[in-house]
């Protein structure tokens, strides 16, 4: 999508700091980092949120969840654990509308969510 910004970063037409990336997605550190890791996973594909995923995007989905994986490793939080977060839609805050999930980890969090 023209206007949107993790298109952008995914094509490298915006700079952001990359930590990883292959064919259908790309990990790169969050801009305001609530966490000491704090990592927003996009597949390249432009896709607004969860609810916006058809049944075509289903591998898509779990490449997502095991790129969340292999980047968890890469930065050492695998062991001691990490939150792994989507906002879809306005109730959730969800502030850039193209499909992300925010890995948080490098500190004890609160279990209380929401
Ligand atoms: O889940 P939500 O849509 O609120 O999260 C968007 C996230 O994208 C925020 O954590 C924000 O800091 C991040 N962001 C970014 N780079 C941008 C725009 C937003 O890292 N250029």
């Amino acid at each position: 999508m023209d206007d949107c910004i993790f298109c952008k970063i995914a094509s490298h037409e915006v700079p952001s700091n990359i930590v990883y990336e292959d064919e259908y997605a790309v990990a790169f550190n969050d801009l305001n980092p609530q966490t000491p890791v704090h990592v927003l996973v996009v597949p390249k594909k432009h896709i607004a949120s969860i609810a916006a995923a058809q049944a075509e995007d289903e591998q898509l989905l779990g490449h997502l969840l095991l790129t969340v994986q292999r980047v968890a490793k890469a930065l050492g939080v695998e062991e001691s654990g990490y939150r792994v977060i989507t906002n879809c839609g306005k109730d959730a805050c969800q502030s850039v509308q193209h499909l992300h999930l925010h890995i948080l980890g490098g500190k004890p969090m609160q279990e209380r969510m929401g």
